[in-house]
């Protein structure tokens, strides 16, 4: 059986489902229930949003269900914000100033974040730009 291309209205509704959740009104589970539901009905397991992608993870197995798990992505570029919902609040995940990965703490998204070398992290990024 062929799959039909995602279209563009499934892919503005992943979008919609992670700023619903950036901004407090859906939960966590509810956001990445309503994003693998999407790439269940293509059955693909990552599709392509705007300047971001979102993949499926493991699962996580609870006693109470399996519960989708989904990763969020930016493209390579770097951002001084989150480009998927624009917060500024991160944490970090690796790398060294001026570009660091980081981990958005508004919707849970992974991007390159551009920092000055003395606003790194609790001092963890050795820097070193000579
Ligand atoms: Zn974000």
């Amino acid at each position: 059986m062929i799959k039909s291309f995602p279209t563009h209205e499934d892919r503005a509704q992943c979008h919609t489902a992670l700023q619903l959740y950036a901004q407090g009104r859906w939960d966590r589970q509810e956001m990445m229930s309503f994003i693998s539901g999407v790439l269940d009905k293509y059955g693909i397991s990552q599709l392509r949003v705007d300047n971001f992608s979102v993949r499926k993870g493991d699962p996580v197995v609870t006693n109470t269900g399996s519960w989708p798990v989904v990763i969020i992505i930016a493209d390579q570029q770097a951002y001084s914000r989150c480009p998927v919902c624009n917060a500024s609040a991160f944490d970090y995940l690796a790398g060294q100033a001026p570009e660091i990965t980081a981990w958005c703490r508004g919707c849970g998204s992974i991007y390159r974040k551009e920092v000055r070398d003395e606003r790194t992290e609790k001092g963890r990024i050795g820097v070193d730009l000579g």
